[in-house]
């Protein structure tokens, strides 16, 4: 692993804690930050794992800023995300990714989420993602500072169609259609990228952190 703190050209280095190259790519659209050097986890050679095993996207989304913070010295921005069902009484929630097991592709958990929503009606099927972003930077701590790790989030409303339309994005998109369309009307994954990021979970809480980052940082 090389050491990540300091700054690049003038500009300061700001690791996405993630191994998702959608995220990453949805992300560095989004937070637009011209200051900052984004670099993933992958482009610095870190192999560690974090253990997720917080019962919210809030609190996954912290123990990942913080381990990745501390391990490399690097102020780290994490995202921790996922899909509430109602009929399903909130389900997947954290178990998102790995809802039809540990190792399972997406087409694996749409349709396993298809499944169990066998019969329940259009109207009734209403979901929603979660998007929460972290802050930690390690430099608040050993300088003594009382900072916490910072949080924005974001929420994107919609339903889950009865079949998947669509191969844009990435997830459950082909299989989620936002509020603002019709019953029967085009999925995520039939959105274009920019259609997307401005009304998306991710993109909200991606602006309020970009805020924060540029004001406050
Ligand atoms: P995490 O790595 O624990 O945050 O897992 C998030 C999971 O939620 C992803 O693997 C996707 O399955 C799902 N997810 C989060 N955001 C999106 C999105 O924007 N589109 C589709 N699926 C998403």
């Amino acid at each position: 692993m090389t050491s990540t703190a300091g700054s690049h050209g003038g500009r300061r280095r700001l690791l996405i804690a993630t191994r998702s190259h959608h995220k990453l790519q949805e992300l560095r659209a989004l937070l637009g930050l011209d200051g900052f050097e984004l670099v993933s986890l992958d482009d610095i050679g870190v192999e560690e794992e974090a253990v997720e095993d917080a019962a919210s996207f809030r609190g996954n989304a912290i123990i990942k800023a913080r381990f990745y913070g501390r391990l490399t010295g690097s102020p780290t921005l994490a995202d921790d995300s996922g899909l509430e069902v109602d009929a399903l009484g909130g389900r997947p929630g954290v178990r998102t990714r790995r809802y039809a097991g540990e190792n399972a592709t997406d087409a694996q958990n749409n349709a396993k989420l298809l499944a169990e929503l066998e019969g329940v009606p259009p109207a009734e099927r209403t979901a929603r993602y979660r998007c929460v972003l972290a802050y930690f930077d390690p430099g608040w701590t050993a300088s003594g500072g009382r900072r916490r790790v910072v949080t924005r989030a974001g929420t994107y409303e919609g339903r889950i169609a009865v079949v998947p339309r669509g191969s844009g994005g990435f997830g459950y998109d082909p299989i989620f259609e936002p509020a603002t369309e019709p019953i029967g009307g085009r999925t995520v994954g039939q959105l274009s990228a920019a259609e997307k990021n401005r009304a998306s979970h991710r993109g909200k809480a991606a602006r309020a952190m970009a805020r924060y980052l540029r004001e406050a940082t």
